[in-house]
């Protein structure tokens, strides 16, 4: 079956990529693989209160410009210390990936409990009325400076519990393995292969 993908961020994509290249089942669909007179028309408004809401938000547009099953994610980074933040406000915290990064190193600096964990929520969307979600987190620490080139966003300051590199130092597939999205690909994959046996 064929899924389409919700999301323009090249580093999700990337880990989905890895993530359903083993399941023969799903073909993975991305925006590229629409004319651009329907990813031009794909631009959600992140205006909901939850990641549950906002996973829904970009299903839904997506899912009304090609009326087969998607995928919508929304993700963040909570920081126990700034109470949650960044949250859903996760990608617009700053305007760049490196000006994110920094700005939660200054709120954090000086800061002792460096405690936070990422959540990935998927909304999958097959008949409009019908998300099913699933949801992944990954606890761990905010590292004192960033470290590592691979993945994205906030990778470089995020310490996985019980490891010692943040996720950009390690490869694609370990983090697949230990991160939010991982586990939340991993629900949904085998959400589809039960309901397929069924
Ligand atoms: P979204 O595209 O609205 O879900 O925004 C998620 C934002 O949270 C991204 O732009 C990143 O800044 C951050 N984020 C989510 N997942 C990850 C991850 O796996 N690594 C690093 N940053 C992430």
């Amino acid at each position: 079956m064929e899924i389409y993908l919700a999301t323009e961020s090249k580093g999700k994509l990337k880990e989905y990529q890895a993530a359903f290249k083993s399941n023969k089942n799903v073909i993975l669909k991305t925006l590229s693989d629409l004319p651009q007179k329907i990813k031009d028309a794909y631009n959600p408004a992140e205006v909901g209160h939850t990641f549950l809401e906002n996973a829904f938000i970009k299903a839904r547009a997506l899912y009304s410009l090609v009326q087969k099953p998607v995928i919508g994610e929304d993700a963040g980074l909570c920081v126990n210390a700034l109470d949650g933040r960044p949250g859903i406000y996760s990608a617009r915290y700053a305007s760049t990936d490196e000006s994110r990064v920094n700005k939660l190193l200054r709120e954090l600096r000086d800061q002792k409990d460096r405690r936070a964990y990422f959540i990935s929520v998927l909304c999958y969307l097959e008949k409009p009325q019908m998300p099913v979600y699933f949801i992944g987190k990954v606890f761990g620490f905010i590292s004192n400076k960033p470290r590592g080139t691979s993945g994205f966003g906030y990778d470089p300051i995020f310490i996985p519990e019980g490891h010692e590199k943040t996720f950009a130092e390690l490869m694609t597939e370990q983090k697949e393995n230990l991160s939010h999205r991982g586990k939340a690909i991993h629900l949904l994959t085998r959400f589809l292969q039960q309901r397929s046996h069924a």
